[in-house]
């Protein structure tokens, strides 16, 4: 067993992997290890498990045998808490050039445990032009052993400076057969249950983990899906707007408050608050202040991002709805991702011609475009919600 056993459905990254950690090992004992390189892009669909093959590849880089799974170093890597691994997420809607700056000079140390110095950039392509352009500079130079892995959904995410001193690993959306497999064995999840969450969750393993085990995500789902046949009229498709945006905000904000929550005491506990005050350094305290306001900044800038991508997610959804009622309409011979909902599927699909549910496609990535180019969700939504029904 390996680390690279628990990539769902990536035989191909898996062998590219375990040989280039094969040849840091060389490179570790003194030897050339042809293979290794200082740059890593990982890309593949959402969901596909880019950050997962990135860190299984970190582990396999610590541990002494190549990324065994039970050792130590592989432990440590895995959890999150190896000294030599620095995991980078942009919590904002983008990562700036100060945080980059900073990293870098972090990533210029020696790895404590002898081996090498791992910085896993998530979501690469949210760096900044400036941040882009900082840390382009770290990866022309590299210090002897530090490994730079990012990450992004499409190599054409980053530019292509960055992308072209990078190798890059691609991942592929794991098969329907793949994710239900790991669901069964790996969370004892029913197998019609993980057949189900895998087809609706199109390869993306997290989601299809949420749809298997979460009953409020499942709820979330049948509501999202339950809006085509609910535009009867103006009137349904300004609520149904409503909805939708109010359920893509209760869930980003279940999401936020979970992580706020735990980030503030933690801050809190350090400055020294609640705690008798006795002594308290009167300098600690302002800086807690500081401390504290950045924090708060950092949080409501997550939480922008985490409203934007959960409706996004929802608009996707309503994407393979309509997706698949232009396979029926066509008679393709694919898999259904809605196969539960045959029935309204067949319904749309015969009352209505493939035209009309490409020109609803349409509708819907447009205002994915609208609302990333910040356009009031209200105002985008209703506008989909209007094309949706005529
Ligand atoms: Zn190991």
């Amino acid at each position: 067993m390996t680390v690279f056993d628990d990539l769902v459905g990536q035989h191909h990254a898996a062998t590219v992997l375990s040989r280039a950690a094969a040849a840091a090992g060389e490179v570790v004992a003194g030897g050339r290890g042809a293979g290794m390189t200082h740059a890593w892009l990982f890309t593949g669909p959402p969901g596909s498990g880019r950050e997962e093959a990135a860190r299984a590849f970190a582990a396999a880089l610590m541990c002494p045998d190549g990324g065994c799974g039970h050792c130590d170093q592989c432990h440590q890597v895995l959890i999150g808490s190896h000294p030599d691994l620095e995991t980078v997420r942009p919590e904002g809607l983008s990562y700036s050039v100060r945080q980059t700056r900073e990293l870098i000079l972090r990533a210029a140390g020696a790895p404590t445990q002898g081996r090498w110095r791992v910085i896993l950039f998530e979501d690469a392509d949210r760096a900044t032009e400036a941040a882009a352009n900082a840390l382009l500079k770290a990866i022309e130079e590299p210090p002897p052993r530090t490994v730079w892995l990012l990450c992004s959904p499409s190599p054409d995410d980053l530019m292509i400076t960055i992308k072209s001193r990078c190798r890059l690993v691609t991942l592929t959306t794991p098969a329907t057969e793949a994710v239900a497999h790991v669901l069964a064995t790996r969370d004892n999840v029913p197998p019609d249950i993980a057949t189900f969450a895998a087809r609706a969750a199109q390869g993306h393993i997290s989601r299809a983990r949420a749809l298997a085990l979460d009953e409020d995500v499942r709820r979330r789902r049948e509501a999202v899906l339950a809006i085509p046949r609910s535009l009867t009229g103006v009137g349904e498709c300004v609520s149904a707007a409503e909805r939708l945006v109010k359920t893509a905000e209760d869930e980003a904000a279940a999401a936020t408050a979970a992580l706020n929550e735990n980030e503030t005491s933690e801050l809190r506990k350090l400055y020294g608050e609640g705690s008798t005050g006795k002594g308290l350094n009167r300098g600690l305290v302002r800086g807690g202040a500081g401390a504290l306001k950045e924090l708060e900044d950092r949080q409501k800038s997550r939480a922008t991002r985490l409203k934007r991508d959960s409706l996004d997610a929802a608009l996707l959804e309503l994407v393979s709805f309509y997706r698949d009622v232009l396979a029926m309409q066509f008679g393709a011979a694919v898999e259904l991702a809605n196969d539960d909902l045959r029935f309204d599927l067949d319904q749309l699909a015969r009352s209505s011609t493939p035209e009309e549910t490409l020109r609803r496609i349409d509708a819907i990535m447009q205002c994915r475009e609208r609302l990333a180019a910040n356009v009031n969700p209200q105002i985008a939504v209703e506008a989909m919600m209007l094309a949706l029904r005529s």
